[in-house]
C-alpha cells in the first residue's frame, strides 16, 4: 500500500515537472507573429493568412480593437459609389493635396498616394465581408464628403471591428488575447527568428518566427510618454484606449529601426471637458457650430484640427461649447450617445440653452441667426467654413462644453510603400514589418480625419502579404 502511494506521488511529481518544464520552455513556431489585434493587426493577420501563411495574432487585452472600436466619424474613400451617386466630385489629387495641406507637408507624399490608390480596394474588400458603409459625410479639412460610415452616421469603428473579428474567427487564425508580445529577437544577420510572449498566466514562452508585424497601435493612452514625447502636452486629457501604451517602441529598441515624428502629437479639438470623452467631428461636418464664452463664433469649425485646438485654447477662460440641433442629432446616429449619457446640455429653445450655458442671450441668438443666414446663402462671410449643412432652427437644441486633448500620434516606425520597418540606414529589416498607428511619416504633422482606419486597414493588408 505504502510502495503503491510512493508511486503515484512520484509519478504525479514527474507530471507536474513535466508540464511546468514545457510550459516554461515551450518554443512554437510559425510563418508569421502579428501583435496587436486592432483594425491594422487583424487585417494583416486575414491577409496573411489568405497568402496561405500560418499566423499567430498576439493581443495583450482581453478583448480585440485597441483604439479602432472608439472609431466614430468615418474612414475616408476616393472615389467611393456613394460620391458618385450623390454627384461628389473627388480625385486622387485633391485627395493628397487636402492631406499635404492637413500634414503641412510634412508628410511622405508616396505614401500618401499609395493610401488614395488603394482606399477603393479597402472598402471592397470591407465591403465584401460584410461592413456597413453605406453613409457619407464631411470632416474637417476635406474639400469633398468622402467620409464613410454606417447606415444613420453609426460608429464606424465597432463596425469594422465586427467584421475584421468575425472573419478572423471563421477563418480559424489563432488569436491569443491576453499575451502581450514584449521582444523581438534577431539573429547575427539581423534577420528576425523569434518574438517573446507574456501570457494571462505570467508565464512567459517564445515563437519562432521569420516575420513580424508591428501593429501595437500609438501611445496616446500614455500621459507619460506622450508628455515624454511633446511636453506641451502636459496635463492635457486623451481620448486614447488605455491600450495605447506604445509597446512598438520597447519592441523595437535593441534592431536598429528608425523611428520618426515622435513629437508629432494631435490633439482632438472637441473632447467633452466635463468627461474627457471624444465629441465626434462628424456633427461639426452635419451642421454643428462652437461658440465661445461670450456667445460667438469665433472660427471654420471645420478648419484643420491643429488650427482649430489653437483658436479653442485663445477663447476667454478656454470656454467653448459645441451647439447642435435635432436635426444635426437625427442625421448622426452615433451623437445619440452624447444625449443619453447626458453628456449634452439640452434645451427646447435657443434662449434656454444660452440660460444654461450662461452665455449672453442676445448675443448667441444673433450668432445662431447670422449663421442660419450663411447656411441659407451659401456663404460663410465670417469665418469661410466650407460646407454648410444644415440651420440651427428647429429644437431640441443640444451644447457640448469642449476642450482640445490628446487624439493620435503622427508618429512612429517609418516604414515604405511595401510596409517594411527601415532601419537607421534607411534598409528594410528582413522579415520585420509594421502599420497602423504604430508607424509614422505618413500623416505629417497634423492628421487629417478619417485617415487613420484607411491607413491602418490599407498598410495591414499590405504588411500581411510580407512583400509580396
Ligand atoms: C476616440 C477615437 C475616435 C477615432 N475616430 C476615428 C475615425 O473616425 N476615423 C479614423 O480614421 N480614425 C479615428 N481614430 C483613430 C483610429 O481609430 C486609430 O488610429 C486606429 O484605429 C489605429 O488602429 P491600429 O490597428 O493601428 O491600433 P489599435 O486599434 O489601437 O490596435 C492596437 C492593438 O494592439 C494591442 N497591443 C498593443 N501592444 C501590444 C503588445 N505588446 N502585445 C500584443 N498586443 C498589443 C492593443 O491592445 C490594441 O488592441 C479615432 C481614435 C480615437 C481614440
Amino acid at each position: 500500500m505504502k510502495k503503491k502511494f510512493t508511486f503515484a506521488v512520484l509519478t504525479l511529481s514527474i507530471s507536474v515537472i513535466s508540464f511546468l518544464l514545457y510550459n516554461t520552455l515551450k518554443v512554437e513556431s510559425t510563418e508569421v507573429v502579428v501583435i496587436g489585434a486592432g483594425a491594422s493587426g487583424m487585417s494583416a493577420a486575414i491577409e496573411a493568412s489568405n497568402q496561405g501563411y500560418d499566423v499567430i495574432l498576439l493581443e495583450k487585452m482581453p478583448y480585440v480593437g485597441g483604439n479602432t472600436v472608439r472609431a466614430t466619424a468615418g474612414i475616408n474613400i476616393v472615389g467611393s459609389e456613394k460620391q458618385a451617386a450623390l454627384g461628389i466630385v473627388d480625385s486622387k489629387s485633391l485627395f493628397v493635396n487636402d492631406v499635404l495641406t492637413s500634414g503641412h507637408s510634412e508628410n511622405n507624399q508616396l505614401m500618401v498616394e499609395k493610401l488614395a490608390d488603394e482606399s477603393a480596394s479597402a472598402l471592397k474588400w470591407l465591403s465584401d465581408m460584410g461592413a456597413d458603409l453605406d453613409d457619407i459625410g464631411i470632416l474637417a479639412g476635406h474639400s469633398v464628403a468622402r467620409t464613410l460610415r454606417p447606415s444613420g452616421g453609426q460608429p464606424v469603428g465597432s463596425e469594422i471591428v465586427r467584421v475584421l473579428k468575425d472573419k478572423v474567427d471563421s477563418m480559424r487564425i489563432d488569436l491569443r488575447l491576453e499575451s502581450k508580445a514584449t521582444a523581438i529577437l534577431t539573429d547575427a544577420d539581423g534577420k528576425i527568428k523569434a518574438v517573446e510572449v507574456l501570457d494571462r498566466t505570467g508565464r512567459s514562452y517564445t515563437i519562432k518566427t521569420s516575420n513580424a508585424i508591428i501593429a501595437t497601435g500609438g501611445f496616446g493612452g500614455s500621459p507619460e510618454m506622450y508628455v515624454y514625447y511633446n511636453q506641451k502636452l502636459k496635463g492635457y486629457k486623451t481620448t486614447n484606449s488605455p491600450s495605447a501604451t506604445g509597446d512598438f517602441v520597447g519592441l523595437v529598441q535593441d534592431l536598429n529601426v528608425q523611428l520618426v515624428d515622435m513629437s508629432y502629437i494631435q490633439t482632438h479639438p472637441t473632447v467633452s471637458y466635463e468627461y474627457g470623452m471624444l465629441i465626434t467631428e462628424a456633427i461639426r461636418g452635419n451642421g454643428g457650430i462652437l461658440i465661445n464664452n461670450k456667445g460667438l463664433r469665433f472660427a471654420d469649425e471645420l478648419e484643420n484640427r491643429d488650427l482649430l485646438s489653437e483658436d479653442i485654447l485663445a477663447q476667454p477662460n478656454q470656454e467653448v461649447f459645441l451647439i447642435f440641433n435635432e436635426a444635426v442629432k437625427a442625421s448622426l446616429a452615433s451623437s445619440n450617445d452624447y444625449i443619453n449619457m447626458e453628456i449634452a446640455l439640452t434645451a427646447d429653445s435657443l434662449e434656454e440653452l444660452a440660460e444654461i450655458m450662461r452665455v449672453d442671450r442676445q448675443t448667441f441668438l444673433s450668432t445662431v441667426s447670422s449663421y442660419n443666414g450663411f447656411v441659407a446663402s451659401g456663404e460663410d462671410h465670417d469665418f469661410g467654413r466650407r460646407s454648410l449643412e444644415r440651420k440651427l432652427e428647429e429644437g431640441p437644441f443640444y451644447a457640448i462644453q469642449v476642450i482640445p486633448g490628446v487624439h493620435y500620434c503622427m508618429g512612429g516606425i517609418l516604414i515604405d510603400e511595401k510596409a517594411r520597418a527601415i532601419d537607421e540606414n534607411g534598409a528594410p529589416i528582413p522579415g520585420l514589418y509594421a502599420s497602423g498607428e504604430a508607424t509614422g511619416g505618413i500623416h505629417g504633422l497634423n492628421r487629417l480625419g478619417g485617415n487613420s482606419l484607411l491607413d491602418a486597414v490599407v498598410f495591414g493588408r499590405i504588411a500581411g502579404r510580407l512583400s509580396k
